[in-house]
């Protein structure tokens, strides 16, 4: 299996080449040469898998056994989803599972993504991430130094993935003082000794402008093996395709059953997977992309306009990781509407790149969309609020603002005779503040995240200042 840039300027490489690094040379996202296939025998001999043999099974479709030897990936993938890993579970939920079901109402469920140590289903692909990156950097002999911008869940699954790995740094660039308390909680009481939290003084934006700055200078990148984890990366959107498999195992019976995911969507990742997972041959009726108040993938999806809006037209919500101005991992799916049309695609972003926007009609390809079972909607605050407290009132479960975006738009798009997965992405008491308003009263909170508000903290202040956070860096690896 090689991998292909959606720019079609790039050589193909194996998975383990393109693990380490973001973009293709040639500005593309990597995909697979041709999805690897999954007949009625194969979803017949997965339907009763753990999550460890499914993992495995999809992923050796994927990776090449000269490339990573299947022994060597049974055991990454056997030490990543392990019951002790996501223990975060509800009531009645066995994390055994690693991804439990939890049914609402008849064909109405939630996939409960966010049982991992950071509460965010950014744990599911972060985790095989870090044990995916020490295994090929111990292969090669090197190490590396991983330089990333958060404004709160993926940096703490970031640093909870890398710590303590061989061969791993982590600087995560944070906006200081902006993030809740609980968000600063969990990274900041860190010790390990390869995570570094750099708290930047000003906005998300000022630290990712740092890091973009960063990562323009190749010399210094290269010099000081500057890695990034960011959403693009092929490896998390593999493994996510994973849960999509076991949700749609868990809430059917046979593989005639087609089943709808709703998907709270920013940068396009997860949504990207289960469309992934559907062209695998996963019978999937409808993708549901579910945005806030940041509505640009909704605006594609109705109108054929892709539009991104720059950050300074970027709305804050309260379902903050989903604040995106442009979806990162659009272009892969663009790519496979085109009918994997390169030279197309380098059209298309060429307008997008120059800070325009491209119309999906004027291309002819509107009425394709449909054939890939998108569909979309958006939500905003009032919404959020309105639905935690339905979903509380009418079937007990406290969901958190981004998973309640899903579940507004999922109820909006649903065709009851089908079953509705919402993905749910974080765990509500990520957003406490948010859910206070909503219901008046906290979420729980499981017994092992008690007071981590009161453990030491490790981590720096600093200024928005390239120069002194490249010297940071220097003195520190
Ligand atoms: C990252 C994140 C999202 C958005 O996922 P994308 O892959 O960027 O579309 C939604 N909800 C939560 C809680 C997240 O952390």
């Amino acid at each position: 299996m090689k991998y292909i840039s959606t720019r079609g300027q790039s050589p193909a490489l194996s998975f383990s080449e393109i693990l380490l690094g973001g973009l293709a040379p040639d500005g593309g996202l990597y995909l697979p040469e041709s999805y690897p296939q999954f007949s009625d025998a194969d979803l017949s001999a997965m339907r009763d898998m753990n999550y460890r043999d499914l993992a495995f099974t999809i992923l050796s479709r994927l990776i090449d056994e000269q490339d990573i030897p299947s022994k060597d990936l049974r055991v990454i993938v056997d030490k990543t989803y392990r019951a002790e890993v996501y223990c975060y579970t509800r009531k009645g939920q066995n994390a055994e599972d690693i991804t439990p079901t939890l049914k609402l109402e008849n064909n109405l469920y939630v996939l409960s993504l966010s049982n991992g140590p950071t509460l965010a289903f950014k744990d599911m692909a972060m985790q095989l991430l870090g044990n995916l990156f020490e295994y090929v950097l111990a292969k090669k002999g090197e190490t590396t130094n991983i330089l990333g911008a958060t404004s709160g869940d993926t940096g703490s699954a970031a640093e909870y993935a890398m710590r303590g790995k061989k061969g791993v740094n982590v600087f995560m660039l944070s906006p200081h003082e902006k993030m809740s308390r609980f968000q600063v909680a969990q990274m900041f009481s860190l010790q390990d000794k390869n995570i570094f939290n750099i708290a930047v003084k000003g906005v998300f934006d000022d630290a990712q402008d740092i890091v973009k700055a960063v990562s323009n200078d190749h010399a210094f990148k290269a010099a000081n093996k500057i890695g990034a984890v960011n959403s693009i990366n092929w490896a998390r959107v593999a493994a996510q395709v994973v849960y999509y498999f076991k949700g749609y195992f868990a809430v059917t019976q046979n593989n005639r059953q087609k089943v709808s995911f709703a998907v709270p969507s920013g940068n396009f990742g997860n949504v990207c997977a289960g469309h992934i997972a559907r062209m695998m041959g996963l019978p999937i009726d409808k993708l549901v992309v579910a945005t806030n108040e940041n509505d640009v993938l909704d605006e594609f999806f109705r109108t054929g306009v892709y539009r991104p809006r720059g950050s300074a037209n970027t709305y804050h919500t309260s379902s903050p990781s989903m604040d995106i101005s442009k979806a990162s991992n659009f272009e892969r799916f663009i790519f496979d509407l085109t009918g994997r049309d390169a030279s197309k695609v380098r059209e298309l972003w060429s307008l997008v790149d120059a800070g325009g926007a491209f119309d999906i009609k004027q291309a002819g390809l509107f009425e394709k969309i449909a054939s890939y079972g998108f569909v979309s909607g958006s939500s905003n605050h009032l919404h959020r609020m309105n639905v935690i407290r339905e979903a509380e009132a009418k079937y007990g479960v406290v969901i958190d603002t981004h998973t309640a975006d899903g579940l507004k738009v999922a109820l909006e798009l649903r065709d009851v005779n089908t079953p509705m997965v919402v993905l749910e992405t974080a765990l509500p008491i990520k957003f406490e503040d948010s859910i206070v308003e909503a219901l008046g009263h906290s979420p729980e909170r499981p017994a092992p995240l008690q007071g981590i508000e009161d453990l030491p903290q490790r981590f720096e202040v600093m200024d928005a200042d390239v120069d002194a956070i490249k010297a940071y860096l220097v003195a520190n690896t």
